[in-house]
């Protein structure tokens, strides 16, 4: 059985003050409850250092939305993943569709991030999905199969037992759009096989493959009652405590 996991994406939202209430919220609304789910926060680098503070003897881990692959070097405005350490990261979110997109991320960066943060014993996060008009052409599998391929491809399994993945079609991310419980299941089975093919079935039965775009409390029930569905990564849903932590609880009920 795979424990499910939750994960705060809080993008480039909030102040520093929100965010060390929203950190408090959901910390103060898991006390003292056995939720049997994973949960992390992601939010801002900047933010890191105080949150972790507030997080530390609960059961909320602190994650980074990105890092860098190098030790260390002149590269102005980069953390590396030894930094993420240093101030109480546990995970760290590699290829989210926004630093593919806007950062110009390919897969062989993605790559070497990867094992950067696996190396670290970081918790690494892998982002896949397709956009709109990639699906529209039906080549959904191909363009997953392509990213997964990019970024794992030479690693050992044993090399990535603290790897998650999160399929997140990036015509869901942020647009209220999520695919429907069918469509996600469709994927997530079609990575787990993928997953089995290269790294063995072991393997990937336990290998958790947490589900992104647009979830909120509404439809979290029904993804996570699919049996390749083994959490999400929450963007906007994660910003306020009562929608994240009602996520929480649906991720609870539905552990496959
Ligand atoms: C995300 O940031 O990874 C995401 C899925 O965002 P949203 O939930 O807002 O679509």
């Amino acid at each position: 059985m795979r424990r499910p996991m939750v994960m705060g994406n809080w993008k480039m939202y909030l102040d520093g003050a929100t965010a060390e209430a929203l950190a408090r919220e959901i910390v103060e609304g898991l006390k003292g409850r056995q939720v049997g789910v994973d949960v992390a926060v992601c939010p801002p680098y900047v933010y890191l250092d105080r949150l972790s503070g507030i997080v530390k003897g609960s059961p909320v881990v602190l994650g980074a939305q990105n890092g860098h692959f190098a030790e260390k070097g002149a590269f102005t405005g980069e953390i590396s993943m030894d930094m993420l350490v240093d101030v109480g990261c546990d995970c760290v979110i590699i290829g989210h569709s926004e630093r593919r997109h806007y950062a110009g991320e390919p897969d062989s960066e993605i790559r070497k991030k990867i094992t950067a943060g696996l190396n670290k014993r970081l918790c690494v996060t892998l982002c896949v999905g397709e956009t709109e008009p990639q699906r529209d052409k039906g080549v959904t599998r191909d363009v997953i199969e392509g990213q997964l391929e990019g970024a794992l491809s030479g690693f050992a399994s044993e090399d990535i037992e603290r790897l998650v993945l999160a399929y997140e079609p990036v015509w869901a991310i942020g647009t209220g759009k999520t695919a429907t419980p069918e469509q996600a299941q469709e994927v997530h089975d079609f990575i787990r096989g993928w997953i089995a093919s290269a790294f063995g079935l072991d393997f990937a039965q336990r290998l958790r493959i947490l589900y992104g775009g647009s979830v909120k409390l509404e439809n979290m029930r029904l993804l996570i009652e699919k049996p390749d569905i083994d959490g999400a990564l929450v963007g906007g849903a994660s910003l306020k405590s009562d929608s994240f932590l009602g996520i929480i609880c649906q991720a609870a009920k539905g552990g496959n």
